[in-house]
């Protein structure tokens, strides 16, 4: 496994970035954070009264997406050293077929259970 490190930022023409991340993956670190990805700061953190699924639905979120579909990055989306840059209009068009794809093929989530017990 290889990984690029892209230090261009962002211009009038190429103003998002490639960066699927926010529809498709989400860390959450051991103290409850939850981040749509490695290098952004998080978007929300886990408690009693916040579950996983109101972060993804939240406002954070939502506003991290529409600034990449929009190409209006936030300061750190802009600084990303691990997404390239596109237009927003290409970065939409390929949003569009992954996500027709994920409806189509819905990931399927595997519970493995060890059988010893910890
Ligand atoms: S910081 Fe980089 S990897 Fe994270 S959401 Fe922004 S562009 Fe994507």
């Amino acid at each position: 496994m290889s990984f690029k490190f892209y230090a261009v930022t962002p211009s009038s023409e190429k103003s998002t970035r490639d960066c699927l991340d926010p529809w498709f993956m989400i860390y959450v670190t051991a103290d409850g954070s939850v981040k749509p990805c490695c290098p952004h700061s998080a978007i929300g953190a886990l408690s009693h009264d916040v579950s996983l699924s109101d972060i993804l639905d939240g406002p954070s979120i939502r506003e991290l997406r529409r600034r990449l579909l929009e190409g209006e990055l936030d300061a750190e989306c802009a600084s990303c050293p691990t997404r390239s840059l596109t237009t927003p209009e290409a970065f939409r068009r390929k949003l569009r077929i992954h996500l027709a794809r994920a409806r189509h093929h819905p990931a399927t989530i595997q519970s493995k259970q060890s059988s010893k017990s910890l």
